[in-house]
Protein backbone atom coordinates (compact mmCIF):
# COMPACT_ATOMS: atom_id res chain seq x y z
CA UNK A 1 0.00 0.00 0.00
CA UNK A 2 1.23 3.29 -1.07
CA UNK A 3 1.19 6.65 1.63
CA UNK A 4 -1.42 8.24 -0.40
CA UNK A 5 -4.26 5.19 -0.15
CA UNK A 6 -3.12 5.58 3.98
CA UNK A 7 -4.03 9.01 3.64
CA UNK A 8 -7.67 8.15 2.23
CA UNK A 9 -8.13 5.84 4.98
CA UNK A 10 -11.57 6.46 6.48
CA UNK A 11 -10.50 4.73 9.31
CA UNK A 12 -7.45 7.22 10.42
CA UNK A 13 -9.01 10.37 13.34
CA UNK A 14 -10.56 11.81 14.63
CA UNK A 15 -13.69 9.69 13.57
CA UNK A 16 -12.58 7.32 16.41
CA UNK A 17 -13.49 8.44 20.03
CA UNK A 18 -11.01 7.82 21.83
CA UNK A 19 -11.26 5.60 25.34
CA UNK A 20 -9.61 7.08 28.08
CA UNK A 21 -8.94 3.95 29.87
CA UNK A 22 -6.71 2.11 27.06
CA UNK A 23 -4.47 5.47 27.08
CA UNK A 24 -5.57 6.17 23.78
CA UNK A 25 -3.90 9.02 22.12
CA UNK A 26 -3.42 8.52 18.21
CA UNK A 27 -0.58 9.57 16.53
CA UNK A 28 -1.55 11.69 13.93
CA UNK A 29 1.87 13.92 12.44
CA UNK A 30 2.79 12.18 8.98
CA UNK A 31 6.42 13.65 10.15
CA UNK A 32 6.56 11.94 13.29
CA UNK A 33 5.03 8.61 11.78
CA UNK A 34 8.21 8.70 9.08
CA UNK A 35 10.88 9.53 11.42
CA UNK A 36 9.90 6.46 13.81
CA UNK A 37 9.18 4.29 11.26
CA UNK A 38 12.37 5.01 9.92
CA UNK A 39 14.33 4.90 12.91
CA UNK A 40 12.73 1.52 13.45
CA UNK A 41 13.65 0.07 10.02
CA UNK A 42 11.42 -2.45 10.19
CA UNK A 43 12.59 -5.64 7.87
CA UNK A 44 11.65 -9.57 7.28
CA UNK A 45 14.66 -10.18 8.72
CA UNK A 46 13.09 -10.23 11.98
CA UNK A 47 9.79 -11.32 13.90
CA UNK A 48 8.17 -7.55 14.38
CA UNK A 49 5.48 -6.55 17.29
CA UNK A 50 3.48 -3.88 17.75
CA UNK A 51 2.11 -3.18 20.83
CA UNK A 52 -1.06 -1.33 20.78
CA UNK A 53 -1.91 -0.34 16.65
CA UNK A 54 -4.82 1.64 17.45
CA UNK A 55 -5.98 3.10 14.13
CA UNK A 56 -2.67 1.82 12.63
CA UNK A 57 -0.57 5.17 12.28
CA UNK A 58 2.57 3.00 12.65
CA UNK A 59 0.92 0.03 12.02
CA UNK A 60 0.56 0.62 7.92
CA UNK A 61 3.60 2.68 6.92
CA UNK A 62 5.39 -0.63 8.52
CA UNK A 63 3.45 -3.00 6.68
CA UNK A 64 4.49 -1.28 3.95
CA UNK A 65 8.08 -2.38 4.58
CA UNK A 66 7.37 -6.04 5.63
CA UNK A 67 5.28 -9.13 4.46
CA UNK A 68 4.10 -10.09 8.50
CA UNK A 69 3.19 -8.13 11.64
CA UNK A 70 2.30 -9.60 14.91
CA UNK A 71 -0.17 -7.09 16.90
CA UNK A 72 -1.42 -6.93 20.15
CA UNK A 73 -4.32 -4.82 20.87
CA UNK A 74 -6.91 -4.99 24.04
CA UNK A 75 -9.18 -2.91 22.62
CA UNK A 76 -12.10 -5.08 20.75
CA UNK A 77 -13.43 -2.52 18.67
CA UNK A 78 -9.89 -1.40 17.04
CA UNK A 79 -8.84 -5.51 17.04
CA UNK A 80 -12.13 -5.68 14.35
CA UNK A 81 -11.64 -2.52 12.48
CA UNK A 82 -7.77 -4.10 12.17
CA UNK A 83 -9.04 -7.96 10.73
CA UNK A 84 -11.02 -5.51 8.52
CA UNK A 85 -8.33 -3.25 7.52
CA UNK A 86 -8.93 -2.81 3.74
CA UNK A 87 -5.17 -2.50 3.10
CA UNK A 88 -3.01 -4.24 5.52
CA UNK A 89 -5.44 -7.11 7.05
CA UNK A 90 -3.68 -10.11 5.48
CA UNK A 91 -0.13 -9.26 6.82
CA UNK A 92 -1.61 -9.13 10.33
CA UNK A 93 -1.60 -11.79 12.86
CA UNK A 94 -3.35 -10.55 15.48
CA UNK A 95 -3.91 -10.84 19.42
CA UNK A 96 -6.68 -9.73 21.06
CA UNK A 97 -5.53 -9.62 24.62
CA UNK A 98 -3.83 -7.38 27.38
CA UNK A 99 0.20 -6.92 26.29
CA UNK A 100 0.96 -6.92 30.68
CA UNK A 101 0.10 -10.77 30.49
CA UNK A 102 1.18 -11.92 26.88
CA UNK A 103 3.70 -14.17 26.69
CA UNK A 104 6.55 -12.77 24.24
CA UNK A 105 8.18 -15.59 23.94
CA UNK A 106 5.93 -17.44 22.17
CA UNK A 107 6.11 -15.23 19.29
CA UNK A 108 10.00 -16.39 19.44
CA UNK A 109 10.80 -18.25 15.72
CA UNK A 110 14.49 -18.84 14.58
CA UNK A 111 14.75 -14.27 13.84
CA UNK A 112 15.27 -11.72 16.31
CA UNK A 113 12.28 -10.36 18.22
CA UNK A 114 11.66 -6.43 17.06
CA UNK A 115 9.01 -4.91 19.79
CA UNK A 116 7.69 -1.57 19.04
CA UNK A 117 4.58 0.90 19.96
CA UNK A 118 3.21 4.07 20.40
CA UNK A 119 3.00 3.10 24.35
CA UNK A 120 -0.40 3.56 26.55
CA UNK A 121 1.06 5.80 29.33
CA UNK A 122 -1.07 4.54 32.05
CA UNK A 123 0.67 1.11 32.00
CA UNK A 124 4.22 1.98 30.56
CA UNK A 125 6.21 1.65 33.41
CA UNK A 126 4.62 -2.27 34.15
CA UNK A 127 5.03 -2.97 30.65
CA UNK A 128 8.42 -2.18 30.66
CA UNK A 129 9.27 -4.34 33.60
CA UNK A 130 7.15 -6.91 31.62
CA UNK A 131 9.07 -6.58 28.80
CA UNK A 132 12.64 -6.45 30.26
CA UNK A 133 11.86 -10.04 31.69
CA UNK A 134 12.02 -11.43 28.19
CA UNK A 135 15.02 -9.57 27.18
CA UNK A 136 17.39 -12.42 26.32
CA UNK A 137 14.09 -12.83 23.26
CA UNK A 138 14.35 -9.50 21.78
CA UNK A 139 16.77 -7.88 19.64
CA UNK A 140 15.42 -3.94 20.26
CA UNK A 141 12.28 -1.86 21.22
CA UNK A 142 11.44 1.32 19.89
CA UNK A 143 8.54 2.76 21.85
CA UNK A 144 6.74 6.23 22.67
CA UNK A 145 6.37 7.08 26.05
CA UNK A 146 5.88 9.96 28.19
CA UNK A 147 8.95 12.25 28.22
CA UNK A 148 9.11 11.60 32.23
CA UNK A 149 9.51 7.63 31.69
CA UNK A 150 12.10 8.23 29.11
CA UNK A 151 14.09 10.88 31.35
CA UNK A 152 14.02 8.28 33.51
CA UNK A 153 15.36 5.42 32.12
CA UNK A 154 18.24 7.11 30.70
CA UNK A 155 19.26 9.70 33.97
CA UNK A 156 22.59 9.29 35.33
CA UNK A 157 23.13 8.62 39.24
CA UNK A 158 23.08 11.74 41.15
CA UNK A 159 19.74 13.10 38.79
CA UNK A 160 16.40 13.25 40.37
CA UNK A 161 15.23 11.36 37.64
CA UNK A 162 17.21 8.68 38.37
CA UNK A 163 14.98 5.84 40.48
CA UNK A 164 13.85 2.33 40.59
CA UNK A 165 12.86 2.06 36.94
CA UNK A 166 16.81 3.40 35.82
CA UNK A 167 18.59 1.45 38.36
CA UNK A 168 16.34 -2.05 36.55
CA UNK A 169 16.31 -0.65 32.87
CA UNK A 170 19.71 0.40 32.59
CA UNK A 171 20.45 -3.00 34.15
CA UNK A 172 19.11 -5.37 31.34
CA UNK A 173 19.77 -2.68 28.56
CA UNK A 174 21.00 0.18 26.55
CA UNK A 175 18.51 3.37 26.48
CA UNK A 176 18.82 5.71 23.95
CA UNK A 177 16.74 8.54 23.54
CA UNK A 178 16.22 9.95 19.94
CA UNK A 179 13.19 12.05 19.29
CA UNK A 180 11.23 14.72 21.51
CA UNK A 181 7.01 14.52 20.36
CA UNK A 182 4.72 17.30 21.70
CA UNK A 183 1.27 16.65 22.77
CA UNK A 184 -0.23 17.84 19.17
CA UNK A 185 1.30 15.15 17.15
CA UNK A 186 -1.45 13.20 18.63
CA UNK A 187 -5.73 13.18 18.76
CA UNK A 188 -6.46 13.83 21.42
CA UNK A 189 -3.57 15.59 22.62
CA UNK A 190 -2.07 14.25 25.86
CA UNK A 191 -1.18 16.95 28.83
CA UNK A 192 2.33 15.92 28.86
CA UNK A 193 5.32 15.60 26.52
CA UNK A 194 5.77 12.64 25.09
CA UNK A 195 9.46 10.97 23.31
CA UNK A 196 10.96 8.11 21.29
CA UNK A 197 13.33 5.78 22.76
CA UNK A 198 15.34 2.82 21.50
CA UNK A 199 16.14 -0.54 24.31
CA UNK A 200 18.46 -2.66 23.04
CA UNK A 201 18.79 -5.26 25.60
CA UNK A 202 22.07 -6.35 26.68
CA UNK A 203 23.50 -9.66 25.22
CA UNK A 204 25.82 -9.76 27.70
CA UNK A 205 24.85 -8.50 31.08
CA UNK A 206 27.46 -5.78 32.36
CA UNK A 207 27.23 -6.17 35.43
CA UNK A 208 25.15 -10.01 35.75
CA UNK A 209 23.31 -10.37 39.10
CA UNK A 210 23.75 -13.86 40.93
CA UNK A 211 20.27 -13.14 41.61
CA UNK A 212 17.92 -10.89 39.73
CA UNK A 213 14.64 -11.09 42.64
CA UNK A 214 16.99 -10.06 44.84
CA UNK A 215 18.61 -6.79 42.95
CA UNK A 216 14.38 -5.79 42.41
CA UNK A 217 14.32 -5.92 46.24
CA UNK A 218 17.31 -4.17 46.77
CA UNK A 219 16.70 -1.20 44.72
CA UNK A 220 12.89 -1.04 45.74
CA UNK A 221 13.64 -0.81 49.17
CA UNK A 222 16.59 1.79 48.84
CA UNK A 223 14.45 4.41 46.63
CA UNK A 224 11.11 3.60 48.73
CA UNK A 225 13.17 5.94 51.19
CA UNK A 226 15.23 7.91 48.59
CA UNK A 227 15.90 10.82 51.19
CA UNK A 228 17.28 8.33 53.49
CA UNK A 229 20.82 7.38 53.71
CA UNK A 230 21.37 3.54 52.07
CA UNK A 231 22.58 2.26 55.94
CA UNK A 232 19.26 3.11 56.92
CA UNK A 233 16.92 2.34 54.19
CA UNK A 234 18.86 -1.13 53.32
CA UNK A 235 19.38 -2.27 57.10
CA UNK A 236 17.31 -5.21 56.50
CA UNK A 237 20.27 -6.01 53.55
CA UNK A 238 23.52 -4.68 54.76
CA UNK A 239 24.96 -3.95 58.76
CA UNK A 240 27.70 -1.86 58.89
CA UNK A 241 30.54 -4.34 58.32
CA UNK A 242 28.75 -5.43 55.11
CA UNK A 243 29.38 -1.39 53.48
CA UNK A 244 33.36 -1.80 54.78
CA UNK A 245 33.50 -4.98 52.65
CA UNK A 246 31.74 -3.80 50.12
CA UNK A 247 33.96 -0.41 49.57
CA UNK A 248 30.44 1.75 49.70
CA UNK A 249 29.75 4.71 51.91
CA UNK A 250 26.63 4.02 53.86
CA UNK A 251 26.24 7.62 54.00
CA UNK A 252 25.09 7.69 50.31
CA UNK A 253 21.43 7.80 49.03
CA UNK A 254 19.84 5.67 47.08
CA UNK A 255 20.09 8.23 43.85
CA UNK A 256 24.33 7.96 44.32
CA UNK A 257 24.07 4.38 43.71
CA UNK A 258 25.39 3.25 40.39
CA UNK A 259 24.03 0.51 38.50
CA UNK A 260 27.31 -1.91 39.37
CA UNK A 261 27.04 -0.67 42.84
CA UNK A 262 23.82 -2.10 43.47
CA UNK A 263 24.79 -5.51 41.75
CA UNK A 264 27.94 -5.45 43.88
CA UNK A 265 25.32 -5.37 46.87
CA UNK A 266 22.97 -7.95 45.69
CA UNK A 267 25.91 -10.27 44.99
CA UNK A 268 27.49 -9.43 48.20
CA UNK A 269 24.45 -10.10 50.39
CA UNK A 270 24.02 -13.46 48.32
CA UNK A 271 27.26 -15.02 48.74
CA UNK A 272 26.97 -13.76 52.83
CA UNK A 273 23.92 -15.73 53.11
CA UNK A 274 25.16 -18.60 51.07
CA UNK A 275 21.10 -18.62 49.49
N1 LIG B 1 -0.40 2.97 17.79
C1 LIG B 1 -1.52 3.89 17.74
C2 LIG B 1 -1.04 5.26 17.35
O1 LIG B 1 0.17 5.52 17.49
O2 LIG B 1 -1.87 6.08 16.93
C3 LIG B 1 -2.29 3.92 19.09
C4 LIG B 1 -1.44 4.32 20.29
S1 LIG B 1 -2.38 4.57 21.76
C5 LIG B 1 -1.29 5.63 22.67
C6 LIG B 1 -2.17 3.06 22.70
C7 LIG B 1 -2.79 1.81 22.07
O3 LIG B 1 -2.56 0.70 22.96
C8 LIG B 1 -4.29 1.87 21.88
O4 LIG B 1 -4.62 1.29 20.64
C9 LIG B 1 -4.86 1.05 23.03
O5 LIG B 1 -6.13 0.50 22.78
C10 LIG B 1 -3.78 -0.01 23.19
N2 LIG B 1 -3.69 -0.59 24.53
C11 LIG B 1 -3.95 0.01 25.72
N3 LIG B 1 -3.71 -0.81 26.75
C12 LIG B 1 -3.26 -1.98 26.20
C13 LIG B 1 -2.85 -3.23 26.74
N4 LIG B 1 -2.84 -3.43 28.06
N5 LIG B 1 -2.48 -4.20 25.89
C14 LIG B 1 -2.49 -4.00 24.53
N6 LIG B 1 -2.88 -2.83 23.97
C15 LIG B 1 -3.25 -1.84 24.79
Amino acid sequence: MGRSNRKDNPQRPPVYHAKKQFGQNFLRDEGIIAAIVDAIAPGDDATMVEIGPGLGALTEPVCDRISHLNVIEIDRDLAEKLRHHPFIREKLTIYETDALTFDFASLKTGKPLRIYGNLPYNISTPLLFHLLSFREQIADMHFMLQKEVVDRLTAAPGSKDYGRLTVMGQYAARMMPFLAVPPEAFVPSPKVDSAVIRIVPHQELPYPAEDEKLLNRIVTAAFSQRRKTIANSLSEFLQAGDFARLAIDAALRAENLSVEQYVRICNHVRQRDGS
